[in-house]
């Protein structure tokens, strides 16, 4: 059989797009290494924006809802803001992924999983995959198989990445854990080497993580004991403890060759600054399915519109948000004290993980100052290569 699509990895990204594809009538060969239920490294944290950007009831999976956060500087003291209105949903991937993938397979999508994919082939504008469990043909290929997935490269796409890598386990519910963690995230933000800790909550256990840029990734399991130490948890009692890459696209960069495009971590979508990369995940998706359709009804000879949407819809929105992740690291003292101090400053950071502004939104709002503020990013990135090539 030749099918329209083929879709591999069955996470956010690919679940999605498959799922758009089949119900607007493509045939699609969803594929995916790992035996579903499976879970994956992650915090499990669905952001407003992201849950409002799918058109799917996410509540079957979500197992909190967060209002406010705990913000810590360095580990330091803690103060508590509160939001009137939701910003994240907490759910565990093993869950979140099952469930797109399940509505992937009621959209029409077929679904293998357990298959790892091993090799793909360009040909006359079509796609042969090769796997465990034999070849399919097909007319486009999505490449979702995550940060590290071969689809794409073995396809001939080269996606660049700056990476970042995070480490996350799981503490169970026990009495000596206060209540007070089930109701809020706690952010730990500064002295991360581009990153930061977290504490989230879920159904029955506390998600704690850290991530860093990767040079600094030795330094992933003492900061993560700092972390449970500084909230009074046992480090040796987290279950699970899972690290993973965090891809960021660096910007040009190919995500669309021929029949072959990917979305996702293997585009290498993820939010700079918050490190959030589930909404990257549905929106490229969506583009994807857009350029897949217009190909497939020869409306486009090839998938390049896909990476023009990509180049004018999601990169500046990427791109504000690395220049302010380097102006963030650079002095995170002031920007928490204004997390503190500010009740604009906070407002405008709900407003962000809620989808009611943008990055750029937020840059244009500091009006004349945005060139020095664009200036100061490229000045505190390149203090810190300088620096982190001397430590090197
Ligand atoms: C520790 C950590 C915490 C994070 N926390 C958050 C968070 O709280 N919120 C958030 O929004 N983002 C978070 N992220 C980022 C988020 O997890 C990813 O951005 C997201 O999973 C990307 O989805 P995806 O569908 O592109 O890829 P993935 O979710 O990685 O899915 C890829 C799929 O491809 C499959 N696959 C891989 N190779 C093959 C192959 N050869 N053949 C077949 N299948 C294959 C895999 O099994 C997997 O199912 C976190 C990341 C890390 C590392």
């Amino acid at each position: 059989m030749l099918y329209d699509v083929i879709v591999v990895g069955a996470g956010p990204a690919g679940s999605t797009a498959a799922r758009l594809l089949a119900q607007r009538g493509a045939s699609v060969l969803l594929l995916d290494r790992a035996r579903f239920p499976r879970d994956k490294p992650c915090g499990g944290g669905v952001t407003i924006r992201a849950a409002a950007y799918l058109d799917l009831d996410l509540s079957p999976v979500i197992e909190r809802t967060v209002y406010g956060a705990r913000f810590f500087l360095g580990l330091g003291p803690a103060f508590d803001r509160w939001y009137r209105q939701p910003w994240t949903y907490m759910t565990q991937r093993c869950r979140l992924d099952s469930f797109l993938a399940e509505a992937a397979c009621e959209a029409g999508s077929d679904f293998h999983d357990g298959e790892a994919v091993r090799a793909v082939e360009v040909e006359d504008g079509q796609v042969t995959l090769r796997s465990r469990g034999g070849a399919y043909r097909a007319r486009t290929l999505i490449a979702a198989d995550g940060a590290n997935g071969i689809s794409g490269r073995s396809g001939g796409l080269r996606p660049q990445f700056e990476e970042a890598v995070a480490l996350e386990g799981n503490l169970p519910f026990s009495p000596s854990v206060p209540a007070e963690w089930r109701e809020l995230i706690a952010l730990d933000l500064g002295g991360w080497t581009g990153g930061y800790g977290w504490v989230f909550p879920k159904g029955d256990h506390l998600n704690l993580g850290v991530g860093v840029w990767k040079y600094a990734a030795l330094t992933l399991r003492p900061k993560l004991a700092d972390l449970c130490r500084r909230y009074g948890f046992d480090a040796a009692k987290l279950e699970n403890l899972r690290g993973h890459h965090l891809p960021m696209r660096v910007p040009g960069t190919p995500v669309a060759r021929g029949p072959l495009l990917a979305v996702g971590d293997a585009a290498g979508l993820i939010d700079p600054l918050t490190g959030e990369g589930i909404h990257m995940a549905f929106l490229s998706a969506r583009l994807a399915a857009d350029a897949i359709m217009a190909y497939l009804a020869g409306e486009a000879t090839d998938l390049s519109p896909y990476q023009r949407a990509v180049e004018r819809r999601l990169q500046p929105e990427l791109t504000a948000s690395r220049k302010l992740q380097e102006l963030f690291h650079y002095a995170p003292p002031l920007y928490v004290a204004l997390l503190r101090h500010s009740q604009r400053f906070w407002y405008a950071f709900c407003q962000l993980i809620r989808g009611e502004t943008t990055y750029q939104g937020l840059l244009r709002k500091v009006g004349p100052l945005r060139p020095l503020l664009v200036y100061s990013a490229g000045l505190a990135q390149r203090r810190r290569v300088s620096k982190h090539a001397r430590l090197r």
